[in-house]
């Protein structure tokens, strides 16, 4: 729709012009730092930092419904720089300008409703939001559009060049930053550090397709987490992991999507979300907490992370009912099939525990809760959702068997409905599928498959006697017509049928 049409209340606020004034702030000592450099860590205390607007407030001058139109009006430019996450440019990165916006056609991703069959299995109506139909299949796309749009925007004002972005990775990230990185002409290259054998090939021919060198390390998540922090302490690079601020402010978008889908009544709502390294439900949370203030949404939903027994340190520090009893500690991770996820030491637990006491102190100890499931819950729950219609990965299945335990457990109200977060596509991760189909899964995974979810391909040879087009050479009109009429008919019996 062109400008001028839109209504007149509407219009001088339709195109987002920088505002805004950020800081880095620090959730250890409070101090706030200018955001002409990249940092990751307080220079003081070394705590983990979130990004804020030191003039939020002026945002309140514009009423919670006016808000609303704004962004429900702006769903209807065709600009690309407001296609994707930054419809919601107040709020989560307002000092871009739109010229300096990468958007590779992150966000906006759909929900959907699960059929009456899953949502019985499960207890509760629910919807899930599938951000493995983002560009590169996952939800990280959101913060890597923010990140490197912030980055983009330091290149064009000369206070930054030759940026060499890094991370680390338990396979999606360095998928996401390879793929922002090799859209840049000059200026951005990028390098990404893996655990060896523990990410999906799929997930490893990602940033290899997309240009990045790819550096294996032994070990598992947390220790490629060490080097990589080591490395951006010491060398000038671009740190693109979720301690990045900037990571976490795109991925806000995630939450004020389902607000704007529920037409921004989200109270009847709990939002499920794996949790890894802790940044989504960092992001998911402040979202939320944002749309409060403004007057946007006028009830918090309730959030619920889900974690697997085997990389389960929030779900730990939950359990601890009395918070001045609670200790955090991080855990020694065993296998898991969620294996985005598998994270024993999350770097954004501070920003976790800061708000989610906020969140609790405005909603009740209830609005967030965490779960954990059992390998044999994530794949059983991955299949049967897959088989009903949807595209989860790995972690949306830990997210269905999460949301089922908590209504299990008595923990969710009947008028309550799920928005689970299918945070990759299937794809990437079904070599999981494979194992479970094959009955293939190692003894650590302790996951054995239900015979009924279980399905493989079936050959349909042919008898020496019948001539088959699979030995290369091109076949005879009559004989090809045999091979037809034998397959036809094999498949025929196969599937039970009878002739018309
Ligand atoms: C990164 C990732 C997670 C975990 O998210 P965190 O922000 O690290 O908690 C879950 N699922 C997928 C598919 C991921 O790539
Ligand atoms: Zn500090």
């Amino acid at each position: 729709m062109r400008k001028d049409q839109f209504p007149r209340e509407i219009q001088p606020h339709l195109i987002p012009s920088p505002q805004g004034s950020y800081a880095y702030e620090c959730l250890g000592c409070g101090a706030r730092h200018g955001i002409e450099k990249l940092l990751y860590t307080c220079p003081s205390c070394k705590s983990v930092l979130l990004i804020g607007d030191r003039d939020w407030d002026r945002l309140k001058a514009i009423p919670g419904d006016l808000w609303r139109k704004i962004f429900d009006h702006r769903s209807m430019l065709t600009q690309p720089a407001l296609r994707g996450i930054y419809r919601f440019h107040e709020l989560i990165g307002s000092i871009i300008p739109m010229e300096s916006v990468v958007y590779l056609g992150e966000g906006h991703t759909p929900l959907v409703g699960a059929n009456d069959r899953l949502a019985q299995w499960v207890g509760r109506p629910f919807y899930f939001k599938n951000d493995g139909q983002n560009p590169s299949a996952s939800f990280k796309d959101r913060g890597m559009a923010s990140a490197f749009s912030y980055l983009n925007h330091l290149i064009r004002d000369h206070s930054m060049d030759d940026v060499l972005a890094v991370c680390a990775s338990t396979g999606d990230t360095s998928a996401e930053a390879a793929l922002y990185a090799s859209y840049f002409v000059e200026g951005v290259t990028s390098a990404v550090l893996l655990p060896q054998g523990k990410v999906t090939p799929q997930q490893l021919g990602q940033p290899l397709g997309s240009g990045a060198r790819v550096l294996e390390i032994p070990g598992v998540f947390d220790d490629c987490m060490k080097v990589v922090e080591h490395l951006s302490d010491r060398y000038p690079v671009a740190l693109m992991n979720s301690k990045n601020a900037w990571r976490i402010l795109g991925q806000e978008s995630y939450s004020y999507e389902i607000a704007q889908m529920f037409d921004y009544d989200v109270s009847h709502l709990m939002v499920a979300v794996p949790i890894g390294n802790a940044g989504n439900i960092t992001a998911v949370l402040q979202g939320f907490l944002k749309l409060l203030d403004l007057g946007i949404i006028e009830a918090l939903p309730r959030v619920l992370g889900v974690q697997s027994e085997h990389a389960n340190p929030v779900y730990l520090y939950y359990l601890e009912p009395d918070p001045r009893k609670r200790r955090f500690e991080p855990v020694n991770v065993r296998p898991s099939t969620a294996q985005a996820a598998m994270i024993g030491n999350p770097v954004s637990m501070p920003r976790v525990m800061s708000l989610v006491d906020k969140y609790r102190k405005l909603a009740g100890d209830g609005a967030v809760q965490v779960v954990q499931v059992s390998e044999q819950e994530i794949m059983d729950s991955m299949i049967l959702a897959n088989r009903n219609g949807h595209i989860a990965c790995t972690q949306g299945g830990e997210c269905l068997a999460g949301f089922r335990k908590a209504v299990e457990k008595g923990r969710v109200d009947s008028h309550v409905v799920g928005v689970l977060d299918a945070t990759a596509h299937a794809l990437k991760f079904s070599i999981f599928q494979e194992k479970y189909f094959e009955n293939a899964f190692e003894p650590e995974f302790r996951v054995v498959p239900r015979d009924e979810y279980r399905n493989a391909p079936i050959a349909i040879d042919t008898p020496g006697s019948v001539p088959s087009p699979g030995g290369g050479q091109r076949l005879e009109p009559e004989e090809f017509q045999i091979f037809v009429e034998y397959a036809a008919q094999k498949i025929a019996q196969l599937l039970g049928l009878e002739a018309k």
